[in-house]
């Protein structure tokens, strides 16, 4: 069955549906030239790798080849719907350039060696390290791209045997705000609603979340919901003119487009508004939450004459979304990066979920919060602690928590470091430009294109003291700055499980063999160990498990009576399943939850919480004594925040705000999506897209060569003259240098949205800011 083209309609036919009706199912599927259904030998289950939305596909073998996909019409997350990414972006797999062997510096050069010489430079300078320096010397650097498996075994390596504080994923990027707005508001991560919850909602507001791009699939359910009988209302927020903004306005909803910097300002505006009507759930609020007369008086200081000035949009549009918001029978409400990479990231995220809260929109079909995640593991990061968590959804802060961790990993509790917060990746770049972290391992990542402030990551990767660690599947910017690179397998050549933000775990099967010497990412983290000769209490090797599986039993353990239990869950199980299932899954509740906090009570006494939460303007952790006497009943917290300016506001010199950001076609640094043709050709070079006011201005046509400047640096970029607020310019941050000028720019023109991006994080969530920087647009010479 060929589809239509997927690049020219990236969301493919209708099938509408009607509130409370059964999505319908439609199977998407892309075979390689020349290959018909019935020549696929082989079919294996897996789910998709190149967005959060966990889209269920197999994968089509011939011959030992991947040769393509389809969805699958049984699962609950996609009824057999794949975005243009997953149709095409399995052909990176088979790149003629995928790193085949390891790599050691040698001369300055990467030069080809075996495993035993390249693991025998890591292990020899691990040792050396921990003997002179101690554990803090060693980081690691993960991502939100592989297994559950997987980061469970780094988070054991890391916390329970080396005993460093220095773990981190590039989830920091992405997802670290909805754990932290999560946290803040129900003291515990874990995603309260349900991508079912679009099959009910009335209204469906999406804060800073463009999901016809970011998740196509997703997008599609609420094209369909569209397309049907009692559609929703949509509120979009986003300073540009999405299709989920134009859907929004045809929808009889509500297109808001603040200024870059001001969602904190947006949000207390409606929910002024919400009080101000009488739109409040009082019942709720008084059974189920703490601190709403906080929350009151704080918003009566944002009546929409002074929101529409801060954000410079009409006061009837903060009105008339408030209406849309205040009147809805079942509202969702779903965020991502718009309001995650600002300078208020948690605080403007936490009035999302206070807006739910007051209007008693959880727990039910229908309504909702959806804390998005930007990567397809990034769950997994934050359950397993491979990112600033400890493992489990535990508390660093609560010494019963950390010794019951040491108790499943047979270690002592002082091995597991919790004196302080786990570090950031912010501040593990600064530890290594500092010289105190010596050894960075960076796993399933591309730091050298995209963190914040390039010409600094480059200069702090490239130091010669820091002995620089690259597991990947191709040569990327970053790995050609390490001094050894370690070949991986990827998504189809490896077994795992994974788990998408609406906390569905799919099992993702070895399809085909890695290429050359690769090796799967957990094979690599054990036969690190097993060199390093860890030991438990016991004198066994830790960690004690040998493989996927039981790498997988050992977690399940380990999240036993934790909020994302999947002790009822196993390799077998999810294998055999139709579809993927939602934790928290036990014996007593096999199928799973669709969606959490349906009873009111949440995770949130201060004996079982995963956090105390922390000051939103300052970022610093509450202790415990002030955390049990704000919430001694384990309510849901409103919190209320004040809105603060962004630190870089435009000038006379740099009078835009820029904004960097995704496309539909491509992934992360693009080291998968610019291999695969079809996504390469829809989207090859980067642009700045700006207000057709702003390029008269300017004297910039369509297609023109143009500088974007921030303090920080320049690049050169094509104009694209978009449906963009005036005075913002939007930059795509997928574009790097390996297939131009090698790790950077080198003497050439600077193409990385990255090279403009500031230093900068949020408080409470220590998220980088992407979308506060103030620069400059003109001709390029
Ligand atoms: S593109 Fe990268 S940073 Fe952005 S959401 Fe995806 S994985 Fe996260």
């Amino acid at each position: 069955m060929q589809q239509p083209d997927r690049i020219a309609h990236p969301w493919g036919e209708r099938t509408p549906y009607g509130r409370d009706g059964r999505w319908p199912a439609r199977v998407d599927q892309h075979l390689a030239d020349g290959v018909a259904p019935e020549d696929v030998q082989r079919w294996a289950k897996s789910a998709s790798l190149l967005h959060s939305n966990g889209d269920a596909m197999d994968i089509a073998v011939v011959d030992g080849r991947i040769v393509g996909v389809r969805g699958r019409a049984d699962d609950r997350v996609n009824g057999g719907r794949l975005g243009p990414k997953d149709l095409f972006g399995w052909q990176a797999n088979a790149s003629p350039d995928r790193l085949t062997r390891p790599l050691v510096r040698m001369g300055g050069r990467l030069v080809e060696t075996d495993w035993d010489t390249a693991m025998g430079r890591v292990v020899a300078e691990s040792k050396r390290l921990l003997e002179r320096r101690g554990p803090s010397a060693i980081g690691f650097y993960t991502t939100g791209q592989l297994f559950l498996e997987e980061y469970y075994t780094l988070a054991a390596i890391a916390r329970g045997a080396i005993g460093t504080n220095h773990l981190d994923g590039n989830t920091r990027l992405c997802t670290a705000t909805a754990a932290a707005a999560l946290k803040e508001t129900f003291a515990c991560d874990g995603q309260p609603g349900s991508f079912t919850d679009v099959d009910h909602a009335d209204v469906i507001a999406l804060f800073g979340h463009n999901a016809a791009e970011t998740q196509p699939v997703l997008w599609m359910r609420i094209l369909d919901r569209l397309a049907g009988p009692n559609p929703p209302a949509l509120v979009c927020v986003d300073p540009r003119d999405t299709p989920v903004a134009d859907a929004a306005r045809e929808s009889g909803g509500v297109h808001l487009a603040p200024l870059p910097g001001t969602n904190v300002a947006l949000m207390n505006g409606l929910l002024h508004e919400i009080v101000e009507n009488g739109w409040v759930d009082r019942e709720y609020v008084e059974a189920h939450t703490v601190g709403f007369a906080e929350l009151e008086k704080r918003v009566q200081e944002y009546p929409p004459d002074r929101v529409a000035e801060i954000c410079r949009i009409e006061p009837e549009q903060i009105r008339s979304a408030a209406r849309v918001l205040g009147r809805a029978e079942r509202l969702l409400s779903t965020v991502l990066q718009g309001f995650y990479q600002s300078h208020q990231a948690t605080a403007a995220a936490v009035q999302v979920n206070n807006l739910n809260l007051i209007r008693g929109m959880l727990g039910r079909p229908g309504c909702g919060i959806l804390q998005m995640n930007g990567q397809p593991t990034a769950q997994n990061t934050r359950e397993c602690g491979a990112d600033g968590d400890l493992t489990g959804f535990r508390n660093w802060e609560n010494d019963a928590h950390v010794a019951e961790l040491a108790r499943h990993w047979n270690v002592e509790p002082t091995r597991i470091p919790h004196m302080a917060p786990p570090t950031h990746a912010m501040q593990m770049f600064r530890y290594a430009e500092q010289g105190s972290i010596r050894m960075l391992w960076v796993s399933g990542t591309n730091p050298a294109v995209s963190l914040p402030e390039l010409v600094r990551i480059r200069r702090i990767l490239s130091q010669r003291r820091l002995f620089l660690v690259v597991q990947d599947i191709f040569l990327s910017e970053t790995a050609q700055l390490a001094d050894v690179v370690l070949p991986a397998a990827t998504w189809g050549e490896k077994t795992g499980t994974f788990t998408n933000a609406d906390r569905t775990v799919h099992f993702s099967e070895k399809a085909v063999d890695p290429p050359g010497h690769g090796r799967p990412d957990l094979d690599i983290f054990l036969d690190y160990a097993r060199r390093m000769d860890f030991r438990d209490k016991d004198g066994r090797p830790f960690p004690q498990w040998h493989d996927g599986e039981s790498a997988f039993d050992a977690w399940a353990a380990c999240s036993a009576g934790r909020p994302c239990d999947y002790s009822g869950l196993s390799h077998a199980k999810l294998r055999e399943a139709p579809s993927g299932i939602q934790w928290p899954c036990t014996a007593e509740n096999p199928d799973g939850t669709e969606r959490l906090y349906t009873d009111g009570r949440f995770w949130s006494a201060p004996d079982h919480c995963e956090s105390y939460g922390r000051d939103l303007v300052t970022g610093a952790p509450l202790e415990e004594t002030e955390y049990r006497a704000l919430n001694p009943d384990a309510k849901a917290i409103l919190k209320a925040a004040e809105y603060l300016p962004p630190h870089e506001r435009p000038s006379d010199e740099y009078p835009f705000v820029l904004i960097t950001g995704r496309t539909i076609h491509h992934f992360h640094t693009r080291t998968k999506t610019g291999r695969v043709p079809e996504l390469q050709a829809a989207a090859p070079d980067v642009w700045v897209e700006c207000s057709k006011d702003d390029a008269r201005r300017l004297g910039l046509a369509d297609g023109d060569a143009a500088e974007v400047a921030t303090p920080r640096g320049t690049i050169t970029a094509r104009v694209r003259i978009g449906d963009i607020r005036g005075g913002v310019l939007f930059v795509p941050f997928h574009y790097g240098y390996w297939d131009t000028t090698g790790s950077g720019p080198g003497g050439g023109r600077g193409r990385a949205a990255n090279e403009l991006t500031v230093t900068d994080w949020d408080p409470a969530s220590k998220q980088p800011l992407f979308k506060t920087a103030a620069a400059r647009l003109g001709g390029a010479s």
